[in-house]
């Protein structure tokens, strides 16, 4: 059957309205049989909160669960495990899955303590965790951020989760682009809750976030990815992993045939940013009241351009948000709110990629 080619977008600060109003308009209900075992596979990949920009957010996640229980689905599972450096059941504790479970009576499942399967995809074998087959409906709940070896991670590379941490071993000795595609083609997630409310500008295990304030949802994990990817700065081509995934007939990586739905403006206001990496960044920007989501698509161009070596030709600072609006200047502004300068972007809010390449011209 093929997957649906919606994407839903929702932006905002409140993570936990955000996500039932998503899944609402996705109807996510009728995709699922009733009676059905529901995995949801957060990303705990280290014991650290969702504020770090590493792991998802358990406001989500508890949305999530309400949302599907008052639809009637009580038989609902979280499972995830960890990276090899750390506890899964740490993870649970310290990113608040203990009190979710316990506010809900959702059990918590350690990927880390269950029997294995070998399946083989591509000649790739692979050691998989037997719970992940016992589940009719699979929720991939990944956090939109930054990866220091794939340059982005989000649905496809999450499922890595449901591997032992030998095989996590294995995948990276692979390069792990091939891995994390057959594993998706042997078992992929049946639909995809991406939590984009701030991950970590390029690095999976937090400490730069982003803020983004968006939730972003779909039914086909390649094209959730190729979305991600985009809002990151990246082309889908960037990604190794979404391309072979595309290529193998896991979903489509086509933005192009892709139905984006945003069910709203984001019109939070971007707060300060005191991080390493991103103050070194905003650093080239001056905001004044800008929307959270376009300071967040301004911010992950810059970090592509800084990629490229081309942040220093930048000539000036860069203006954005609302305070700039009918203001008059000859330097460089993104988003409609910048209008009047000389030279400014059009868009409310820009794209990433249309932002990385107006830039570009800046400093030809
Ligand atoms: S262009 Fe202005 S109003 Fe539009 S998203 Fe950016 S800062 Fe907000």
């Amino acid at each position: 059957m093929e997957k649906e080619k919606t994407i839903y977008v929702i932006y905002g600060n409140d993570p936990a309205e955000m996500t039932k109003k998503i899944l609402s308009e996705s109807r996510i209900e009728n995709l699922i049989k009733p009676g059905s075992l529901i995995g949801l596979k957060p990303n705990l990949v280290v014991s650290k909160p969702s504020s770090s920009g590493a792991t998802t957010s358990p406001l989500i996640a508890g949305a999530v669960i309400e949302y599907l229980k008052d639809k009637g689905f009580d038989n609902l599972l979280i499972l995830e495990g960890s990276w090899v450096g750390d506890s899964t059941k740490r993870a649970f504790r310290t990113c608040g899955y203990e009190d979710i479970s316990k506010k809900y009576n959702v059990p918590l499942f350690d990927t880390k303590d269950d029997s294995f399967t070998v399946k083989t995809s591509g000649g790739i074998k692979m050691e998989i965790c037997d719970r992940l087959f016992d589940v009719d409906f699979l929720i991939n709940m990944p956090v939109i951020k930054g990866h220091c070896q794939t340059l982005v991670t989000g649905a496809l590379k999450n499922m890595k989760g449901c591997i032992t941490d030998r095989e996590k071993r294995h995948f990276h000795s692979l390069g792990l682009h091939d891995p994390i595609a057959h594993l998706n083609k042997i078992r992929c997630a049946d639909f995809v809750i991406a939590d984009g409310l701030c991950g970590d500008l390029d690095f999976e295990e937090g400490g730069n976030p982003v803020q983004m304030n968006r939730i972003v949802c779909g039914t086909d994990s390649v094209l959730t990815d190729a979305y991600i990817a985009s809002i990151m700065g990246y082309r889908p081509e960037d990604v190794e992993y979404i391309t072979v995934a595309a290529e193998i007939g896991v979903g489509s990586c086509s933005l192009d045939d892709a139905d984006i739905i945003e069910l709203n403006k984001d019109r939070t206001i971007a707060s300060a940013v005191s991080t390493g990496k991103v103050s070194r960044l905003a650093k080239h920007t001056v905001q004044k009241n800008a929307c959270s989501a376009c300071y967040a698509n301004l911010i992950h161009a810059l970090a592509r351009l800084d990629e490229e070596g081309k942040l220093s030709k930048l000539k000036g600072k860069i203006s954005i948000g609302q305070g700039f609006r009918w203001v008059e200047s000859d330097g460089t502004g993104i988003g409609s709110c910048t209008s009047s300068f000389e030279n400014y972007l059009p868009g409310c809010p820009p794209a990433p990629l249309d932002i990385i390449d107006f830039l570009k011209d800046q400093t030809d």
